[in-house]
């Protein structure tokens, strides 16, 4: 006696099956609800039943420890399903269908990338697509002949492709090749018989538009799919067809998530008495700001404007919009000296140079540097300044 039967019903064997009944049983029922097959969501959960009821049963302590304790017994044994049912499968088939010569069971996805600018993105986009692609023979319904008259090519059994077994020297070689009898087609017909439209091809090419819609808010990398859009042939699911969005960087706004970047230069009048600054933003519309006289805005600061980022996907909201600012000093000289002096009434007092009592000084004067006069030539101890922005030995001994 068992405690739980529920594994050997969903395979349809007696609890007294023998390995080979259990084989045979797991290989009808995943032939018949493989996803590749039968690609549904129930036959989907179906394949996943078996499989893991054939996990279980042709494992024999695992159906040991199932028979005496049922279900509840499994647990803690190597977790839930220590494979999938796509493992159990390609393991109990060796990848083939029992040896036959195979055939693909899907077609392959078709890719492509789809520029959108940050603006794009943000208002979201509608193209149209043309694709060239391979279609059932809507003449003679992918058949290639005329009802009835198309038969299963009897060498490859349909597949195409069968094994030849050569012998080269000493050794014998099998492998796979393109059926004679058929060229490859898997079945047989007539000349009389054959369609016209597509000679007995039984695909056409067609050209078919597609109306992809990028919504506001997707991101690098995102996908569009077209379910099933893919090249159709006889006897396989076709693929889908798949865009992906390609984001283009935008020269004033950097994003980051949900979130825009954006680098400001304001002047420092308006940094340190307040007045306006304006930018065009992704949305098209301008954006004003009011700067508080004595707010005073520093160099790298950071300042944040609410809900101005990219729309957020399927949500309705938007990110934030960073703003980092860098300050426009005046240029050199820009004012004479009594003027100057007003700015020491108004601003924070200098800072107090401190020097060490006792210490020998210097007095020196600069002068504005010049990278082409005086860059120092460099050496093999300096090559990995980067910026070559000083670094010669005689710079370091004058600063110091
Ligand atoms: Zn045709
Ligand atoms: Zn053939």
């Amino acid at each position: 006696m068992v405690k739980d039967t529920k594994f050997y019903d969903t395979l349809g064997v007696s609890p007294t099956a023998s390995e080979s009944e259990l084989k045979k049983a797991y290989r009808k029922a995943a032939l018949k609800y493989h996803p590749d097959k039968n690609p549904t969501p129930e036959a989907a959960e179906k394949f996943k039943e078996i499989s893991h009821a054939y996990e279980v049963l042709s494992d024999d302590q695992k159906r040991e420890v199932y028979d005496s304790y049922g279900e509840e017994g499994l647990s803690g044994q190597g977790g839930p399903g220590g494979m999938n049912a796509e493992d159990i499968f390609s393991q109990f088939f060796g990848g083939g269908f029992g040896g036959q010569a195979q055939r693909p069971t899907r077609g392959k996805d078709i890719k492509h990338s789809i520029g959108c600018t940050l603006e794009d993105l943000y208002k979201g986009k509608t193209t149209k697509l043309a694709l060239n692609k391979t279609v059932l023979c809507k003449d003679c319904d992918g058949r290639g002949g005329a009802e009835g008259k198309v038969k299963e090519c009897p060498d490859c059994h349909g597949t195409g492709m069968k094994f030849v077994t050569r012998q080269m020297g000493p050794m014998i070689q099998r492998f796979q090749t393109v059926c004679d009898k058929c060229q490859g087609t898997g079945d047989l017909c007539d000349p009389k018989d054959r369609c016209t439209s597509c000679k007995g091809k039984k695909t056409t090419t067609e050209r078919k538009i597609l109306q992809v819609h990028v919504d506001p808010g997707m991101k690098d990398g995102q996908r569009i799919v077209f379910s099933g859009e893919g090249d159709q042939e006889p006897g396989i699911t076709p693929g889908d067809v798949i865009f992906v969005i390609d984001e283009r960087p935008n020269a004033e706004f950097q994003r980051k998530g949900n979130d825009l970047y954006k680098e400001y230069e304001i002047d420092l009048l308006t940094a340190l008495a307040g007045g306006e600054i304006a930018f065009k933003h992704i949305s098209g519309d301008w954006i004003k700001i009011h700067v508080v006289p004595g707010e005073v805005i520093a160099p790298g600061e950071l300042k944040i404007i609410e809900g101005q980022g990219m729309p957020i996907y399927r949500h309705g909201g938007k990110g934030n919009l960073i703003l980092k600012f860098s300050v426009k000093f005046p240029p050199n000289h820009f004012a004479d000296e009594d003027k100057l002096k007003e700015l020491a009434t108004i601003l924070p007092p200098r800072q107090e140079i401190k020097i060490p009592e006792g210490a020998e000084v210097d007095e020196e004067h600069m002068s504005k540097y010049d990278p082409a006069r005086h860059q120092q030539r460099r050496t093999a101890y300096d090559d990995d300044d980067e910026d070559g922005q000083g670094a010669g030995p005689g710079v370091q001994c004058a600063s110091q």
